[in-house]
């Protein structure tokens, strides 16, 4: 395999947290979020090992994933970003996890998708936990409907998801997640970006959503 020094230092911080944390590191998952990037910049941390990739936009993921799954065994690709129903059957298609389940409609979209497809994909329910208007996710107070909704509906629930508000400090958010997951008897916590994913570790990060520290800055 070949070195990657961003891999590696998020790699070494993500090891950090978990030893501080006590935790062992094959708790957390490294997800590359590779949005805007082209295949020119995902192959060096294929190359480097790296096998879980996100993606917030499904046309995008569609341009650049199916050859990249040709070229090496074992991705995983987890989409992060609103999804329109109308896109669920493309979605269940190419992705192997969703982050993004936020509302009654999209539930019955991708129930649909999934018994079309004869291929269950594990989703998480997105919160938005700092209640904020303009924001995608589920309403705090309407987790736990759309959760029964989903089990009705047969769609494997993997966990909750998070983007806390931006420019403040995100801990209490990240400690409120993981008290409803455990709440709900789920496991997942998908929660940590780039500026805050060893605090997320700390309040029980299962799913680490990492873009810029390994990429760079978008363009
Ligand atoms: C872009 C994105 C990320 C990664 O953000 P960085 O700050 O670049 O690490 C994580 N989660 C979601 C939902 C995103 O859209």
């Amino acid at each position: 395999m070949i070195a990657n020094a961003a891999l590696q230092e998020v790699q070494a911080d993500i090891a950090k947290a978990c030893k501080i944390a006590r935790r062992e590191v094959d708790e957390v998952t490294l997800i590359a979020i590779s949005k805007t990037h082209q295949a020119d910049a995902i192959v060096p941390l294929l190359d480097a090992g790296q096998r879980v990739f996100g993606e917030n936009r499904v046309q995008e993921a569609q341009g650049k994933w199916p050859a990249l799954k040709e070229r090496y065994d074992g991705i995983e690709l987890h989409l992060v970003g609103q999804l329109q129903s109308n896109k669920a059957d493309d979605a269940v298609a190419l992705f192997d996890a969703i982050h993004s389940l936020d509302r009654p409609s999209l539930v019955k979209g991708l129930a649909k998708a999934m018994d079309k497809a004869g291929r269950r994909i594990p989703c998480f329910v997105q919160v938005n936990i700092g209640a904020e208007e303009q924001k995608g996710g589920c309403a705090i107070a309407d987790v736990p409907g759309l959760l029964e909704q989903a089990r009705g509906a047969d769609i494997p629930l993997a966990g909750l998801m998070c983007v806390p508000p931006f420019g403040i400090e995100p801990a209490p958010f990240f400690a409120l997640l993981d008290k409803m997951a455990r709440d709900n008897g789920l496991d997942g916590r998908s929660m940590g970006m780039s500026g805050d994913y060893e605090t997320a570790i700390m309040l029980g990060a299962t799913h680490i959503r990492v873009g810029t520290a390994l990429f760079g800055e978008r363009g």
